[in-house]
């Protein structure tokens, strides 16, 4: 069986692997390099406290390959265990976390929730007296998502996969029978396989029109700033989410951080092929002060000193869209901000119904974008 994968994001490689190593004949393509998309501005974060069931089964069966990823690979991912700590003022919000607790903790999630005073020995700068609750898990990490990436393609190749970069994919065209893959750089070259994977991130709705169907995935712009708190960030602290106002932190090295979050209610959808990838000025200096209301690190000395801006897949529910669209195409897009710590789970259901038709590890019959058109489904509430 031969396999066409499009996309060099996270997704998309990792599905690579993991069709490969069932001993898939697969083929990946990647218009520009790997990770030039979205996968190389994530912050790396991988977490299990999340509002939904879905989203926390991927977790917890994305955690599981995280964990033995250095042994199975042979690759540094540079994961650090910090935990992730979300806090709120809001009676309504503490009352949600419980709740969430509750679920998490029924599909084996180690998170708990913490007082105020315990989430300030958590994160010795919180302004905890601005907090009623929080919530934590011990088990939530970050990784590098460039190293996860060169991690997953290495074996990828090391399993056969072939992988084609700088190879825009035009159009994907099932046919009666298999998927005619067209290459826009070469108008002879097109690819017949058995079977394509539409990995395409944010570009995953074009390439699904070509094959015949549409994808509610929209792209908005998101950023990150680096900076050098007028305090020093413990390497130890959690990765602190402030589910108030989006504003969010995590320890980079030497008393550094990286600063995150959406605020206001302007949220375009940008062009995916146009839109700037060095954050606004006036989008950093709000992130810091949003950051100083939770936590003491951020005084007025805090020194901007870098940042960028990515793209997240989004669709109306903020869960992604994974399933067979047309016969032969397989979708996996829409990560909205959890691309990179989902790869791995999602990766693994692409193979399972590529292979099997649908999947096994987690149930993903909810993922389908037909639930569009009830309406009525989960919505993740935690995102950044
Ligand atoms: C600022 C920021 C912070 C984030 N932080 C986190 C985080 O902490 N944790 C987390 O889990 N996620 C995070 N994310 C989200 C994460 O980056 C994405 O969800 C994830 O990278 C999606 O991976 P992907 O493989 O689906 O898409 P991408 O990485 O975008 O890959 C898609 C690839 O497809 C290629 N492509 C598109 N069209 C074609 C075509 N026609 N032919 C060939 N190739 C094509 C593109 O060039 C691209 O490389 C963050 C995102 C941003 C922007």
């Amino acid at each position: 069986m031969h396999v066409a994968v499009v996309g060099g994001g996270i997704v998309g490689v990792a599905s690579a692997y993991e069709l490969a190593a069932r001993g898939v004949d697969v083929t990946l393509f990647e218009r520009g390099s790997l990770g030039a998309g979205s996968t190389d501005r994530a912050l790396g974060g991988i977490r299990a406290q999340f509002s939904t069931r879905v989203n926390v089964e991927l977790s917890v069966a994305s955690i599981n390959v995280w964990d033995a990823f250095e042994e199975r690979f042979g690759v540094d991912i540079d994961r650090r265990h910090t935990g992730y700590l979300f806090c709120t003022r809001d009676p309504e919000t503490a009352d949600a976390f419980a709740e969430q607790v509750a679920m998490q903790n029924e599909c084996g999630v180690a998170s708990r929730t913490v007082s105020p005073e315990e989430a300030a020995e958590l994160c010795p700068g919180l302004r905890a007296e601005e907090f009623v609750a929080g919530t934590y898990c011990p088990d939530d990490s970050f990784a590098d998502p460039h190293l996860a990436l060169q991690g997953y393609a290495r074996a990828a190749r090391g399993e056969g996969a072939e992988i084609r970069t700088n190879t825009p994919v035009a159009g994907l065209r099932p046919r009666e029978s298999g998927v005619r893959v067209e290459l826009t750089d070469d108008p002879d070259g097109t690819v017949t396989v058995d079977a394509a994977v539409n990995a395409a991130g944010a570009w995953a709705p074009r390439l699904a029109e070509t094959a015949g169907y549409d994808l509610p995935i929209v792209p908005h712009r998101r950023q990150t700033a680096v900076v050098e708190p007028e305090r020093p960030v413990p390497e130890s602290d959690p990765l602190v989410i402030d589910a108030d106002t989006t504003a969010h932190f995590r320890p980079e090295r030497d008393g550094r951080a990286l600063v995150g979050g959406h605020f206001g209610g302007r949220d375009p959808v940008v062009d995916a092929d146009r839109f700037s990838e060095t954050p606004d000025t006036d989008w950093a200096v709000e992130a810091v002060e949003r950051a100083g209301d939770a936590a003491d690190y951020f005084g007025p000395e805090t020194r901007l000193a870098g940042g960028w801006a990515g793209l997240y897949a989004v669709t109306p529910d903020h869960h992604a869209i994974v399933e067979e669209s047309v016969p032969g195409v397989v979708t996996a897009a829409g990560f909205s901000g959890h691309g990179f710590q989902h790869a791995p789970a999602t990766a693994t259901i692409v193979a399972e119904l590529v292979l099997d038709g649908e999947s096994s590890t987690v149930d993903a019959s909810g993922l389908g974008r037909e639930r569009f058109e009830h309406g009525d489904g989960p919505v993740e509430r935690n995102v950044a």
